[in-house]
């Protein structure tokens, strides 16, 4: 029975997010996360377009044209970028198509890369890799305009996972990141976190040199 199945899958996600959550200290997201997957509207269309290997959204979307669930759900989780999109009054840059998006706290960005990370998990089973949530973002087509903040961070988590791995890309976001929130959502410093990414980057860009350079 595709509920019972999409209810799995759903708590499945969960678990794995609250993991992710746990480990770098975000207990009360952990806990909260994707709490509207379990309300009629989305959780009726989940089960009726229930696939296994990738998004009912998508299912609902070739079937209907435009995702219900999927509006359903942006519109109240947090961790999601286009939940931060705003319109903009004056002439937006150009590839916005009017849209502003405003800044993510940075507890969002990372709650973001754990749902990014549990998704994968669950679509890609033993194929996973801890390059799986970078190439699924490289996939992404002509995405929705993201708030260079959130670019940035979402982009250097990612590498730093590719690089990394799990345990020591969330050691240093628990240690870095997260205790230091304030300091990366203060409205006055995004050239302090567009630096501090472009430093990573950086370094990463050294660290995955060494680690061909031992092959
Ligand atoms: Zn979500």
């Amino acid at each position: 029975m595709s509920a019972l199945q999409h209810l799995k899958t759903v708590n499945r996600h969960k678990k794995l997010v609250r993991q992710g959550c746990f480990a770098v200290g975000l207990y009360k997201q952990g806990l909260l996360h994707d709490m509207s997957k379990y309300s009629p509207s989305e959780f009726i269309v989940g089960a009726k377009y229930f696939q296994g290997t990738r998004s009912p959204n998508n299912a609902e979307r070739e079937d209907v044209g435009y995702s219900s669930a999927w509006l359903h759900h942006k519109g109240r989780n947090k961790h999601h970028y286009e939940y931060w999109i705003d319109y903009s009054i004056h002439n937006a840059p150009p590839g916005m198509h009017g849209m502003m998006p405003a800044p993510m706290p940075i507890k969002y960005i990372v709650e973001m890369l754990m749902d990014r990370v549990a998704a994968c998990k669950v679509y890609n089973g033993d194929a996973y890799t801890n390059s799986s949530p970078m190439e699924y973002y490289n996939k992404g087509l002509d995405p929705a305009p993201m708030h260079p903040k959130t670019k940035a961070f979402l982009e250097l988590f990612l590498r730093m996972l590719e690089v990394w791995g799990e345990e020591d890309t969330y050691a240093f976001i628990k240690e870095n990141i997260v205790s230091r929130a304030k300091k990366f959502d203060d409205k006055d410093n995004l050239q302090f976190c567009l630096d501090f990414c472009e430093r990573g980057q950086r370094r990463l860009q050294k660290d995955s040199l060494q680690h061909k350079g031992y092959l």
